[in-house]
């Protein structure tokens, strides 16, 4: 009899997963495009490094140089061009801190920056630039960002942003919302991650759990550009987040070669539907260096949710909208 061989399956935890994307090199990725310039592919992933999970990789077609996923996580030699339009800090961050990793730009609600690391690195990314090490709540930090939000009763809503906050472990982001329970006017906490659809994995029970039991109404922003990246492990995962009685919601960055096209916008906010999220924002691109060739005018924009709102439900057409340094919101396009 010929021997049994067992298969043994190694199931890496999330956080092996985390650490993994670290040593992801531009030229692995490359690999699926025929990008002539490896220089100029390595200089762009020395300004910002290449990093994927390999959930999200999986997700893209292999040898298709235009996939969708692919184009937003390849380092490219277009990201090198200088444009007089396009800064290091295009929408105004460094102005709105208020106290360590306290962003507070709109009358009633401030942003939390937990910390600098995330899962993925989007080559859009307006943070790509952000000065992340000088200005986070990690460690000590977090008491400084209390103490802001406890002095001023007009913030009624703490945004968990970053970085990624779901890269925190559940203890620590379990020590962020004790320390808010006891400021009585914040009534809405929100969190913005990308982490459900790029690492599904480090939605365990803990987080489902700590979830369920947040003292704030609580609503999770997700952050997917294209219906690809919504498959059926990140759609049981989002209806797990759901259960818990969480408001889910989506914003999306319009983007060139990627999602510019009415079919993929509507294809992404009925998946969207599907995994119970509602489309919130459809943002135009943050003008930020390194992003040029993502750039879609606002003109074309337009058309393409003036298309969206003759096929499909309202509740379905996100809003479109610009940051612009300096103003009081997000502005409608
Ligand atoms: C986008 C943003 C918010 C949230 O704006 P909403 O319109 O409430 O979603 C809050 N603070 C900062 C600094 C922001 O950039
Ligand atoms: S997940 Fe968000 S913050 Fe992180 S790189 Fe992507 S766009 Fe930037």
């Amino acid at each position: 009899m010929p021997p049994i061989t067992v298969i043994k399956q190694t199931v890496l935890s999330w956080q092996q997963q985390l650490r993994a994307v670290r040593d992801l090199m531009p030229l692995h990725l490359a690999a699926h495009t025929d990008q002539a310039d490896t220089s100029a592919v390595e200089q762009a992933h020395k300004l910002f490094a290449t990093r994927a999970p390999e959930a999200f990789l999986n997700r893209i077609a292999p040898g298709d140089p235009n996939d969708p996923l692919l184009l937003q996580v390849l380092p490219q030699a277009q990201e090198l061009v200088q444009h007089d339009d396009f800064s290091r800090d295009p929408v105004g961050d460094h102005a709105a801190i208020k106290a360590d990793g306290v962003l507070h730009k709109y009358e009633g609600r401030v942003l939390l920056i937990t910390t600098g690391a995330c899962a993925i690195h989007c080559r859009y990314c307006f943070r790509r630039h952000f000065p992340y090490s000088e200005s986070h709540i990690g460690g000590q930090r977090l008491q400084a960002a209390i103490d802001y939000i406890k002095n001023d009763d007009s913030i009624t809503e703490v945004i968990l942003s970053g970085g990624d906050p779901l890269t925190l472990s559940n203890g620590h982001l379990a020590n962020i919302t004790n320390q808010l329970n006891s400021i009585a006017h914040v009534k809405r906490l929100r969190i913005h991650t990308r982490i459900p659809v790029v690492l599904p994995d480090r939605i365990d029970d803990g987080f489902i759990d700590w979830l369920a039991h947040l003292e704030q109404d609580v609503s999770i922003v997700i952050h997917a550009n294209h219906a690809n990246e919504l498959d059926d492990q990140v759609l049981s995962t989002l209806h797990r987040m759901h259960q818990t009685g969480t408001v889910l919601l989506n914003q999306s960055v319009l983007l060139k070669g990627i999602n510019d096209s009415a079919a993929d916008l509507s294809a992404l906010s009925q998946r969207l539907f599907e995994c119970r999220v509602i489309p919130y924002y459809l943002h135009l691109l943050d003008r930020v260096e390194g992003a040029l060739h993502f750039d879609v005018d606002s003109n074309t924009a337009r058309d393409l949710i003036t298309t969206l709102q003759k096929t499909l439900p309202g509740y379905l057409v996100p809003k479109l909208v610009r940051e612009n340094a300096g103003h009081t919101s997000k502005s409608p396009v």
